[in-house]
């Protein structure tokens, strides 16, 4: 068993945290035999002792099944740290979410709270753009989520501009609550155009 001093670096996994879960299943596929591991797990990346049995039934139907899933080693393709994708998620993915044997954990737990975070700004950006005749309240929420969106680099700076003209489309004598939020707004946009130099 190693020490979780070698894990030190890894992301931590809010349920399952940053070392490997120990489970002394230690199973090898060899020709002919009746183990399947991932085409995802091979050696170098798999944590020994760290299988676990995979319920075949409840996997998406594959030419060839996994038989068991080992805590694997990964690096994130967006923030570059290493991490565990756990035996335990895999089971997750495989067998609850019903995600086919060929997707790939590929970032970090935090990286892909970003991604699904950009996703729902994208789709509420799309909804707000699609209203005619939008109230004060979705103009300023449209101008949050464009800002969110430049700041994650998925907008252009350019866009900057339309956060401009969607203030302009607020009066100035609205409620302070409004009047707060906007100066938010201002101070993010002055702060991106700022780096903009
Ligand atoms: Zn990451």
């Amino acid at each position: 068993m190693r020490t979780s001093k070698e894990y030190e670096s890894f992301v931590e996994h809010p349920r399952f945290g940053r070392c490997p879960r120990i489970t002394g299943l230690n199973p090898e596929a060899v020709y002919g035999g009746d183990t399947f591991l991932h085409w995802h797990s091979p050696r170098e990346c798999r944590i020994p002792n760290t299988a676990i049995r995979a319920d075949l039934s409840r996997q998406t139907p594959a030419t060839v099944a996994v038989t068991h899933y080992f805590d694997v080693k990964r690096q994130c393709r967006d923030c570059g740290r290493p991490f565990i994708f756990f035996a335990q998620e895999q089971k997750h993915w495989y067998e609850v979410l019903g995600f086919g044997l060929d997707s790939d954990c590929v970032r970090c737990i935090e990286c892909r709270k970003i991604e699904q975070g950009i996703a729902r700004l994208q789709e509420r950006y799309a909804e707000l753009f699609h209203i005619v005749g939008r109230t004060t309240e979705e103009n300023l929420e449209m101008a949050e989520c464009s800002l969110s969106l430049i700041e994650t680099n998925v907008f252009n700076r350019r866009q900057s501009e339309r956060v401009r003209m969607l203030l302009n489309q607020i009066g100035p004598d609205h409620v302070k609550k409004i009047v707060r939020r906007r100066d938010a707004i201002v101070k993010r946009l002055i702060a991106i155009e700022s780096s903009e130099a």
